[in-house]
């Protein structure tokens, strides 16, 4: 911990697409950052720009076992978030998140850190009210391939209320809609990494069903700034708070915009829907609104602009492998 009014900030999952842009942004606000990973699905190349800073610190560690260390702030996001990943070693996906998330709150008691959960839209299921408010529990499948991460994730906002309600914990529960930008993992089957790459280099876009399910995407600097706001909000703002982009758009909209984008002439191809894809998918932002004074900022064509930028640095200059 350090005197004054920069702060020691530990964020697990930092290795990963969303924590290494939060540590970047964390080390430009002058704060101490202590970047916590397993490499699971993360990858030093996400912060090798950040090893020599004199304020960076990388510990390869899992939030499953116990860590004992001096922090102020703890932004919590350890877990693999995309299907693919996630559901291949699903009980490893559910101690991530409910292992982690006792280790985390244990930690944060112990220091007295204000500690941020990186929840999901995924807490919603397949949804049956839209726009989906944070008063709307949602419609989870509790034994399905996605219930590892729903439930996990779900179980693990249970933790941070009671952790609040009876050991006083700061806590600040933030549910993450589709994000997307450059540092997308480029094999872990997401939408819109998937189209992009499948775009550049020429493969067919595979669609799943008729691409007729809907998906609100926001670009990864809004998703930081809404971190962030956050987390420095009053105390008695605990969330849970949606953080998306309210512009819903099929999944076909998206294949078509981004093959308008890059000027592929990959095909269109279809595949079965995965299991309990959620039909609909869209945040009412109303509180972010309202108690941070948040809204994104960043069109779809000015985000999937940069992220194209960065596949294509991907695959031309540093010839990455994707499968
Ligand atoms: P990501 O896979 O790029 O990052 C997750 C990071 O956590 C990786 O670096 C991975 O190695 C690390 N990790 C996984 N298990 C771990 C463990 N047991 N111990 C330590 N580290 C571990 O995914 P992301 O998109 O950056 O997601 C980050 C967080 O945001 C996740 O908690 C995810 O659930 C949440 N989220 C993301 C989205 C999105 O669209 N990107 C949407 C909703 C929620
Ligand atoms: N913990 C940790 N670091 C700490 C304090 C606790 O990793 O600095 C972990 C530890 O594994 C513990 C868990 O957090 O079991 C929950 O801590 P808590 O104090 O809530 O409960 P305990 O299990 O210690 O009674
Ligand atoms: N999807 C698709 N083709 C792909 C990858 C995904 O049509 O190559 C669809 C998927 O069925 C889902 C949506 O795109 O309806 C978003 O999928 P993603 O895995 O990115 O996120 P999530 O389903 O977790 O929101």
């Amino acid at each position: 911990m350090r005197l004054g009014t920069s702060k020691t900030c530990l964020v697990t999952g930092g290795a990963g697409f969303l924590g290494s842009h939060l540590c970047e942004r964390l080390l430009e606000q002058g704060h101490e950052v202590i970047c916590l990973d397993n490499l699971f699905t993360g990858s030093r190349r996400n912060i090798e720009h950040l090893m020599d800073h004199p304020r960076f610190e990388f510990q390869r560690h899992d939030v499953t076992f116990p860590l004992y260390i001096e922090v102020d702030e703890i932004y919590n996001f350890a877990c693999p978030a995309s299907p693919i990943h996630y559901q291949h070693d699903p009980v490893q996906t559910t101690k991530t998140s409910v292992h982690g998330a006792i280790n985390m709150l244990g930690l944060a008691k112990r220091v007295r850190a204000k500690i941020l959960q990186a929840s999901t839209s995924e807490v919603y299921g397949d949804p049956q009210i839209h726009p989906q408010p944070e008063e709307y529990w949602g419609h989870v499948n509790p034994i399905g391939y996605r219930s590892c991460y729903d439930e996990g994730k779900r179980c693990a906002e249970t933790l941070f209320f009671d952790y609040h309600r009876q050991h006083n914990l700061r806590i600040k529960v933030m549910r993450i809609f589709n994000t997307y930008g450059p540092r997308m993992h480029p094999n872990d089957g997401r939408v819109v990494s998937n189209f992009i790459v499948q775009a550049l280099t020429g493969k067919p876009i595979t669609l799943y069903g008729e691409g007729t399910q809907t998906r609100s995407f926001g670009y990864v600097d809004d998703l930081i700034d809404g971190a962030l706001r956050l987390m420095n909000s009053p105390d008695d703002i605990t969330g849970p708070i949606n953080i998306g982009n309210p512009v819903e758009t099929t999944v076909r909209a998206l294949a078509e915009k981004v093959i308008d984008m890059t000027g592929s002439s990959s095909p269109i191809v279809y595949k079965p829907l995965p299991h309990d894809d959620p039909m609909q998918r869209c945040p009412d932002i109303t509180r972010a609104k309202t108690l941070l004074g948040w809204q994104p900022n960043t069109q779809l064509e000015q985000g999937l602009a940069k992220t194209i930028a960065y596949f294509e640095h991907l695959l031309k200059v540093e010839k990455i492998e994707i499968a």
